[in-house]
């Protein structure tokens, strides 16, 4: 049966956690600024919690979860609230852990190639520290306001592990399911990252084709040929024109190429030296101009890095052209060309607009999508989100499940999985207080779903 439990009152909760963490750690009132409540994703309702707590270290997080949960308050951790699918919006009444005064560089262990970091770190800031003992955290999401903890929780970019050694094979990987839980299972206090040269030889190439398709085609011919592109992306005509306009940007593209081309790749090769790089960027123009491609740009340095900064730029411009959600589905390489092509006859069937850029060379295909319209929207969402599970793919690449997708998730998901899912988040988080309402639906999440919301 499930045992319905209501929030306590804000006073209480403040009152309550202010003992546990000192009265200056816990916003309430006027002081919770609009920016708790709410991350980046293109829809959903913002929501007012209780109190924000911002812990100084572990024990201060342990002990807050711990008075969390003795009270029954849900708890949301929040990283910098650049995600997409709504996963660090609060409850409403609950309670916000944010760790922006956990954000130092404990370690970089230059022998071991690892960094050990507080949470609260952005990407930013860690690459800044590590530049400087020639080594990288080899991922890039779009933007780098993005926190090490934030990071993990979404599993941006696969890398987090939790020992200094390279491999491990000592019980259940309990990493790698934190990793990608959205805050619903654990806390992350501390991460140990591991880290790789930072290798100063780089090219960026722009091969024009005449089709998304055409492009779609060449891409697991560019995976498999050894050349490792570190960012291997599509963006179609539309999407380029739109960039290049919001940021001025000129590659030197003839207008009658352009005027041909119906999408474009973007190989981003890097190497130890020029000379590997040399032959490593002739390999990738031979085969991309086999493949079909128009022509292929050696972009200058500064275009490339304006280039990837444009494309960084890409979400901002389709919020601001007001599209109403975006679809981040991952699918295996080989049915990208099928994906493509089937999304732009269900959008068509839909009468709705779907335009999109993605990662193409790990098949996570971004696709703002501009209908208003919910209950169509939501229509459009489901039959393209069936239709990818059909062919082999998942709902989210990166940006998670959230509470935006969580509708389709358990409705598309194997039943046998979410039931199993179900009950370790139950063995995490017995009292249900990790962020309710994230994944899974407030009345499934845990023994002591409440009926908050
Ligand atoms: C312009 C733009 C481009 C983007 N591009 C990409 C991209 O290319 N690839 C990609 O993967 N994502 C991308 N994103 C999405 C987003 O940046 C990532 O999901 C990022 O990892 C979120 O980090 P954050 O610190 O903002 O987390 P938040 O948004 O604050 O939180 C995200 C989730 O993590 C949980 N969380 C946060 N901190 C902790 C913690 N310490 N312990 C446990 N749970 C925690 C939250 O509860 C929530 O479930 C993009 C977003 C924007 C706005």
């Amino acid at each position: 049966m499930c045992v319905k439990k209501a929030i306590p009152a804000g006073d209480v909760i403040a009152s309550r956690l202010g003992d546990v963490l000192g009265r200056g750690a816990v916003l309430t009132g006027d002081a919770i600024g609009p920016e708790y409540r709410c991350d980046e994703s293109l829809h959903g309702s913002p929501a007012e919690p209780a109190a924000v707590l911002r812990p100084g270290s572990t024990a201060e997080v342990s002990a807050a979860v711990k008075a969390a949960a003795e009270l029954s308050v849900p708890v949301t951790a929040r990283g910098a609230g650049t995600g997409l699918s709504g996963a660090c919006v609060p409850v409403a009444g609950g309670v916000v852990i944010s760790f922006e005064r956990m954000a130092a560089v404990l370690e970089i262990d230059d022998a071991n190639h690892v960094a050990v970091v507080q949470p609260g770190l952005t990407l930013a800031e860690l690459d800044a520290r590590t530049r400087g003992h020639g080594l990288v955290y080899p991922v890039f999401p779009g933007t780098s306001a993005a926190t090490l903890g934030g990071n993990v929780a979404t599993n941006a970019g696969e890398v987090i592990r939790s020992g200094r050694f390279v491999k491990n094979a000592t019980g259940y990987d309990l990493t790698q399911l934190i990793t990608g839980s959205e805050g619903t299972l654990a806390l992350v206090s501390e991460a140990t990252l591991r880290l790789h040269p930072r290798l100063t030889a780089t090219a960026s190439l722009l091969a024009p084709f005449g089709s998304v398709d055409d492009v779609a085609r060449v891409i697991p011919q560019i995976v498999t040929s050894g050349l490792q592109p570190m960012i291997c992306e599509y963006i179609d005509r539309g999407t380029m024109t739109g960039l290049l306009r919001a940021s001025d940007l000129r590659l030197g593209i003839p207008a009658q190429v352009a005027a041909r081309t119906g999408a474009y790749l973007v190989l981003v090769l890097e190497s130890r030296t020029a000379e590997r790089l040399a032959d490593d960027v002739a390999d990738a123009a031979a085969r991309l101009g086999e493949a079909g491609a128009y022509d292929v740009y050696v972009l200058l340095e500064g275009q490339g890095a304006d280039l990837l900064a444009a494309r960084e730029q890409a979400f901002w411009m389709v919020k601001a052209a007001g599209a109403d959600d975006l679809i981040d589905m991952v699918v295996p390489r080989s049915r990208i060309p099928e994906y493509l092509r089937r999304v732009q006859e269900l959008a068509r069937q839909h009468g709705s607009r779907v335009f999109g850029c993605g990662h193409a060379g790990d098949g996570n295909i971004h696709f703002p999508v501009y209908e208003p319209d919910e209950r169509k929207r939501s229509g459009l969402l489901q039959d393209i989100f069936a239709m990818g599970v059909s062919i082999g793919g998942a709902i989210s690449g990166e940006h998670g499940i959230g509470r935006a997708k969580k509708r389709y998730y358990q409705a598309l998901e194997d039943p046998a999985k979410l039931a199993l899912q179900r009950r370790i988040k139950a063995a995490f988080d017995p009292a249900g207080v990790l962020n309710p309402g994230c994944v899974f639906d407030l009345a499934e999440a845990g023994p002591a779903a409440t009926s908050m919301r």
